[in-house]
């Protein structure tokens, strides 16, 4: 028992995700998976409107967003593996040093760190004063994902006033140099990237948006990133997508296929946008999916 958690149990079928609770509002919660320690950092919550939605009916939209706001969150994740400690997307990087001190790590002993995608909310931590906020660590990114930011040619075709997360991105990948080690989630989906780590392509929400299965003594959990963003519509109406999608059609498409994958399987997912605590268990129901937080 550390530091006065409760040892909650959470079990999901045959796999073993325990959680450690803390209060709802903390920006520190602790998971189990097999020997990795996982645990939420969260950059904190918001309320958001429908207007994000594409393709939500006015009835869907009445009956899962009955009061026109739903909440949201902005999460990163750390993953203390026996030996190496490794970031998941790094939030906007406003709590995410505070919080990571208060679980006991400096940015120097970060060995790695996983992007889902390049959006500002999850890069945003990566560099500080204009450096690698964590010198030590290699930073993987889908060669889709970091192509497409990085590519003046694509940038130059949207206006002006939509150019920000290119230039952040090209930004960021710079500060990072010889860092950033690029992989392809679609041809190397059964590969490992680190001991107990596998990437999977879920294309859409951004041209590389890629998801990481964390797997330890097969014990498994899935961190989605942006699989969903408006759990309280996307779970029971998966086909509802979001202004901020890059490609929607492709986005409802892979969020359908892991829905599926996960529901029928019983793995346990994280998200970087599910209200807190950030991570449950996702069964089918009716047309859609129900989303079950962990105690
Ligand atoms: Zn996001």
């Amino acid at each position: 028992m550390r530091g006065g958690y409760l040892l909650l149990g959470c079990v999901a079928a045959v796999l073993f995700l325990s959680c450690r609770g803390a209060a709802a509002d903390s920006l520190v919660h602790r998971y189990t998976v097999g020997a990795f320690e996982v645990i939420l950092l969260s950059e904190g919550a918001a309320e958001r409107d429908t207007s994000l939605f594409v393709g939500a009916s006015p009835e869907q939209v009445r009956k899962y967003v009955p009061t026109g706001t739903y909440v949201t969150a902005t999460n990163a994740f750390l993953v203390r593996m026996p030996d190496r400690l490794v970031l998941v997307d790094t939030g906007y990087g406003r709590e995410l040093f505070k919080n990571l001190k208060s679980v006991g790590v400096e940015p120097e002993q970060i060995d790695a760190v996983l992007l889902t995608h390049m959006h500002g909310d999850h890069i945003g931590g990566l560099v500080r004063d204009g450096k690698p906020a964590f010198p030590k660590a290699a930073i993987f990114v889908a060669q889709q994902e970091r192509d497409y930011w990085t590519s003046e040619e694509i940038m130059n075709t949207f206006p002006v006033d939509k150019r920000g997360g290119f230039k952040n991105s090209m930004a960021v990948m710079a500060a990072c140099g010889s860092a950033v080690r690029t992989f392809d989630p679609v041809a190397d989906e059964d590969a490992e990237l680190l001991p107990g780590v596998r990437p999977i392509a879920a294309f859409g929400h951004t041209p590389g948006h890629t998801l990481y299965m964390v797997d330890s003594n097969g014990s498994r959990l899935l961190i989605w990133g942006d699989l969903t963003h408006a759990s309280a519509i996307q779970m029971p109406a998966p086909e509802v997508a979001m202004t901020y999608d890059t490609d929607p059609a492709m986005a409802i498409a892979s969020r359908l296929a892991v829905l599926k994958y996960v529901a029928e399987n019983n793995i346990p997912v994280a998200g970087m946008h599910v209200p807190l605590p950030g991570m449950g268990t996702v069964s089918a129901a009716d047309a859609g999916y129900v989303f079950t937080p962990v105690p």
